[in-house]
């Protein structure tokens, strides 16, 4: 055993936030939603995210939210300092993306890092601006700036500390593929807010503000199954299971488009998919999935989002009341959406489908084509440009 070995330290800031940022930050996908979700808390109505290199070389994330006080910006980069909870009870009633005060100094400490922002003073339209620099972990600059309102967030060569993090990342197109889909996911349960994505100076994706849920899908997903989406909306025993769900003759054989919600926040939840797939069941195969979207909302106290540093996995206290909750409100739109009386499926527009239509019939597996791939927004593998318009 080594001499340093034998006494216990409290860890150097730096190496703290750099061990945070293992669990928060993994690749460019989860700094976009970190930083995304900040100012989608800061109240932004419109958000530009701007990637280069697949996020690795740098991101931006630019808002025009409320904004942080100039004598509060070097706490922002601070761990364990969030001005969205200050006690436990807070804890039982999230109402925001972030409370684990974690997010920004993970990744200052982890690349070339930079917050400007601007804060309204308390004559009207008057904001002073700062902004404070960190270079993996270090605070290398605090100073004035000139913002007009809001706040940039810039992450520049992420991971440029941590070569063992960065042999992990995969190819650009990838990453930022992955980048995309994290966005998408939040523009789908916040469909006020307008958000951009770049990469580059190239504008790949526009979700304008105030589109509804099936306007921002049809920027997603192919046309047919827009088309074919139902929506529900029920409530059973104070719990809220509201969304569209495609009818079943467009299924498909892989799972990720079904995007589930809790309380606005998007989580990976086995009993969630299985109230999905349960209220299909009969209508599809085994191996084929639906295509749903589903917001759950309920008592912030019924449902725990401290399980994870990512808050992508949530705990409910009462499943089975959840589970049939979403099960009952997605088997409604299915069988309302089936007009027994002369066997037709009706779309979303309520006119007929014609089911000896080639296009609506039960298809073989690879029908679609390209549409069959599972994807939820796909990009060709080469670098994504704006003429891309039929990305999806
Ligand atoms: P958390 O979101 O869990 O509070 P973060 O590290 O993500 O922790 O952010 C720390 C704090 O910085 C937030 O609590 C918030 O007060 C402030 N902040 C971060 N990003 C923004 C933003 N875009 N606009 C306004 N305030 C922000
Ligand atoms: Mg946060």
């Amino acid at each position: 055993m080594s001499e340093n070995m034998r006494h216990i330290r409290l860890l150097p800031p730096e190496l703290r936030n750099q061990i945070a940022a293992g669990e928060v930050v993994d690749r460019p996908a989860s700094v976009l939603k970190e930083l995304v979700e900040n100012s989608l808390d800061a109240g932004a109505t419109q958000i530009d995210v701007r990637l280069e290199n697949g996020g690795q070389s740098r991101i931006s994330v630019q808002d025009d939210g409320c904004g942080i006080a100039a004598d509060e910006l070097e706490l922002a980069v601070t761990r364990h300092a969030t001005s969205k909870i200050s006690s436990l009870d807070d804890l039982e009633h999230i109402h925001s993306y972030g409370f684990r005060g974690e997010a920004l100094p993970s990744i200052a400490s982890v690349s070339h890092f930079a917050i400007t922002s601007a804060h309204a003073g308390p004559q009207q339209g008057q904001a002073t601006a700062h902004r404070v620099e960190v270079e993996h972990g270090r605070l290398t600059a605090s100073v004035p700036a000139a913002l007009h309102k809001g706040t940039l967030v810039d992450v520049r060569d992420l991971f440029s500390n941590i070569p063992a993090r960065l042999k992990f990342l995969k190819s650009p197109s990838t990453e930022f593929k992955r980048a995309q889909d994290w966005l998408a996911r939040l523009a789908l349960a916040q469909t006020a807010v307008g958000l951009r994505l770049w990469a580059g100076e190239r504008e790949i994706v526009h979700f304008l503000p105030g589109q509804n849920l099936a306007a921002r899908l049809a920027l997603l997903w192919p046309r047919l199954i827009v088309d074919a989406l139902r929506p529900f909306d029920a409530t059973h025993h104070g719990i809220r299971a509201h969304g569209l769900a495609a009818l079943p003759n467009v299924s498909q054989p892989r799972g990720n488009r079904i995007l589930l919600y809790v309380n606005g926040r998007a989580v990976m939840d086995k009993r969630l998919l299985a109230a999905v797939r349960e209220a299909y069941k009969g209508r599809l195969t085994s191996r084929d999935y639906p295509q749903v979207v589903l917001f759950v909302e309920m008592d912030t106290a019924e449902v725990d989002v401290n399980v994870h540093p990512a808050k992508s996995e949530v705990r409910f206290r009462d499943e089975a009341a959840v589970f049939s909750a979403v099960l009952h409100a997605v088997q409604k739109a299915l069988i309302t959406s089936y007009d027994v009386a002369d066997g037709q499926w009706q779309n979303t527009t309520g006119k007929a489908v014609d089911t000896q239509d080639p296009v609506h019939r039960v298809r073989p597996q690879g029908f679609w084509g390209r549409l069959d791939a599972p994807r939820l927004m796909d990009i060709p593998d080469s670098q994504p440009t704006a003429q891309d318009s039929d990305w999806r």
